[in-house]
C-alpha cells in the first residue's frame, strides 16, 4: 500500500483528470492521480484487435474544439481529415436507398422544409440559451418539462422530419430515446457544439482524427506525470474535515492512501456513488446524482482488405433513422491500405440486439451496414463491438445527461464543490459537452479553481 502526501488527489485518469493534474503541476502544486483501470484514457481507448488499430472510445475532433486542439499541439499530436469524398447513402423509413451529395437528406420537399424549420428553431434556441447556464434561462422550465420527442411533434406533424432531426441528438449524441430527455437537454447539446446545424453537419462534427489515436492524449500526459499516476486503484472512500482555513483530506483506494488538501472527482456522475464520502455529501448532491445517467450506444467496427465502397463512388457515410445501424462512416486509419467502417446502434435498438447471441448480432449488424454500402460489407476481416455498458468503470456511452426535468432543477448545482471536493468530467462541460474537448475544458477550469482556492488559503496567515 502506497502512502502519499500531495496538494491535490485526482480520482480518474481520463482526459479530464489528467488535464487537471497537468495544469496543477504547472502551477506548482503536487498531485496524485488514482485510476481504477489498468490503463489511462477512460472513455478514450485505442487498441489493436485482431491486427487492426481501433478507436474503441472517443476519436473525432471538430473545428470548434479549440481546447483539445491546443492540448494536441502542446503534446505534439497531429490530426488527419476523415475520408468524405463521394456520395452518401440515405435509408428512408420504408427502407428505400438513395445516394446523395451535399448536406441535406434526399427527402420530399415537404419533409425537407419541415427539417429546415426545426433546424432553424433549434439553432435559434441554442443561440439564445447557450451552453453555460441553460438552467438559468427564462424558458428553461418550459423546455425541460417536455420530452424532445414531444417537443419535435409540437413543432411539426411530419414524422420523417421529426425522426431525422431527433436522430442527431437522441440516437446520435445523448444515445437515449428522444422520449427520455427534455428539449432543454437537446438545446444544451446543440449549444455546446456551437449550433444545432453544426451537429447535423458530419463534415463539422466528425471532421478530424488524431494520428495514432485519441488515447495518446492521456498516455502522453500520464508519461509526463510518471509515478504520480497509480493504476489498478479504484477509490473507495473520501474522508475530509476542516483544517485551519482549508481542509484535510484522506482518500483511500485499492493501492494507495493519499493525504491531500483538495480532491477532484474526474469520473462521470453516474459513478460518484461508487465512492463513500465521510461526511456524506449534502442532500442536494445525493438527489442530483440520481438524475444524471449515461446513454447506451454500440460502436461497431468492421475492417476490410480494401475500402471497397470508395471504388463504388461512395464516401462510406450513411444515415437511416429507422435502420438498426443508424449512422455509418469511413473510419480508415491514417495511411492504412485496409478500409474500416464504423457504425452506431443506439439506446432501444442496442437493448434489442444485445438480446441476440454474438453470432446473430454480428450477422444483423453487418446486414444493416450492407444495406447502406452493398454486400461486400458482409465480409469483414475484423469485427468488433465497443460495449461500454459492460465496463464497470463507465457503464454506458457516450456520456451523462439529465432525465426529464433534471437539467433546470439541478443544473445550477452541478459545479458546486463540496468542501475540498471538486467535480470534473466532459459530462459537466458547457462547450464540448460530452466530448473530449469538454473533458479538457473542465480539467483546465477545475485546476484553475483549485489554484485560486489554494492561494486564498495560503494567503491567510496561520494564527
Ligand atoms: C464509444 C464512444 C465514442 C465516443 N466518441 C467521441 C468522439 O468521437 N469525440 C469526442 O470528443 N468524444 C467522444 N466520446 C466521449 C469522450 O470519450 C468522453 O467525453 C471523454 O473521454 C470523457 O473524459 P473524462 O475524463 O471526463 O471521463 P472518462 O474518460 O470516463 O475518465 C474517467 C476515469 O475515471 C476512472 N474511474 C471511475 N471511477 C473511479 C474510481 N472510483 N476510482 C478511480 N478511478 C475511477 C475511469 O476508469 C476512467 O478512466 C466517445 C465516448 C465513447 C464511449
Amino acid at each position: 500500500m502506497l502512502n502519499l502526501d500531495r496538494d491535490v488527489v485526482i480520482v480518474g485518469a481520463g482526459p479530464s483528470g489528467l488535464t487537471a493534474a497537468r495544469e496543477l503541476k504547472k502551477a506548482g502544486l503536487s498531485v496524485a492521480v488514482l485510476e481504477a483501470r489498468d490503463r489511462v484514457g477512460g472513455r478514450t481507448w485505442t487498441d489493436t484487435i485482431d491486427g487492426a488499430m481501433l478507436e474503441i472510445g472517443g476519436q473525432w475532433v471538430s473545428p470548434d474544439q479549440t481546447a483539445l486542439m491546443g492540448l494536441l499541439d502542446e503534446l505534439g499530436l497531429k490530426m488527419y481529415a476523415r475520408y468524405r469524398d463521394g456520395e452518401s447513402v440515405y435509408l428512408a423509413p420504408d427502407g428505400s436507398r438513395t445516394r446523395y451529395t451535399g448536406a441535406s437528406f434526399p427527402v420530399s420537399e415537404t419533409t425537407a422544409a419541415e427539417m429546415d424549420k426545426l433546424t432553424a428553431i433549434l439553432d435559434g434556441l441554442a443561440a439564445e440559451i447557450g451552453p453555460e447556464e441553460p438552467w438559468a434561462h427564462p424558458k428553461a422550465r418550459e423546455l425541460d418539462t417536455i420530452s424532445f420527442h414531444h417537443w419535435l411533434r409540437q413543432n411539426s406533424t411530419d414524422e420523417e422530419a421529426c425522426n431525422n432531426i431527433g436522430l442527431f441528438i437522441a440516437g446520435g449524441m445523448l444515445t437515449k430515446p428522444a422520449h427520455a430527455f427534455s428539449a432543454l437537454q437537446a438545446v444544451l447539446m446543440a449549444a455546446s457544439a456551437g449550433s444545432f446545424s453544426n451537429l447535423t453537419d458530419e463534415d463539422f462534427i466528425l471532421d478530424k482524427r488524431v494520428i495514432g489515436g485519441m488515447q495518446q492524449v492521456s498516455l502522453l500526459i500520464a508519461a509526463e506525470l510518471g509515478d504520480d499516476v497509480v493504476l489498478n486503484s479504484p477509490v473507495r472512500t473520501i474522508n475530509w474535515e476542516p483544517a485551519g482555513e482549508g481542509h484535510r483530506v484522506t482518500v483511500e483506494s485499492e493501492r494507495a492512501t493519499v493525504n491531500a488538501r483538495f480532491v477532484i472527482m474526474a469520473v462521470p456522475p453516474n459513478l460518484y456513488s461508487r465512492v463513500s464520502y465521510n461526511p456524506p455529501l449534502p442532500r442536494r448532491q445525493h438527489q442530483m446524482h440520481q438524475h444524471q445517467s449515461l446513454g447506451l450506444v454500440i460502436k461497431v467496427h468492421a475492417v476490410y482488405s480494401t475500402p471497397f465502397w470508395r471504388e463504388d463512388g461512395l464516401s462510406g457515410t450513411g444515415f437511416g433513422a429507422d435502420a438498426l445501424v443508424q449512422e455509418v462512416y469511413d473510419n480508415t486509419n491514417h495511411g492504412d491500405t485496409r478500409g474500416t467502417l464504423v457504425g452506431f446502434i443506439s439506446d432501444e435498438k442496442a437493448d434489442a440486439v444485445f438480446e441476440l447471441s454474438a453470432g446473430d448480432r454480428k450477422k444483423k449488424v453487418l446486414e444493416s451496414i450492407a444495406s447502406f454500402l452493398g454486400d461486400k460489407a458482409l465480409d469483414a476481416e475484423v469485427y468488433y463491438e465497443s460495449d461500454w455498458g459492460s465496463e464497470e468503470w463507465t457503464r454506458g456511452a457516450y456520456a451523462a445527461s439529465y432525465d426529464l426535468g433534471g437539467l433546470h432543477r439541478y443544473g445550477k448545482d452541478q459545479h458546486a464543490n463540496v468542501g475540498p471536493i471538486f467535480w470534473s468530467s466532459s459530462d459537466l462541460a458547457a462547450e464540448g459537452y460530452q466530448h473530449v474537448d469538454g473533458a479538457v475544458r473542465m480539467g483546465q477550469a477545475t485546476a484553475a479553481r483549485i489554484v485560486a482556492a489554494n492561494s486564498r488559503v495560503a494567503a491567510v496567515p496561520v494564527a
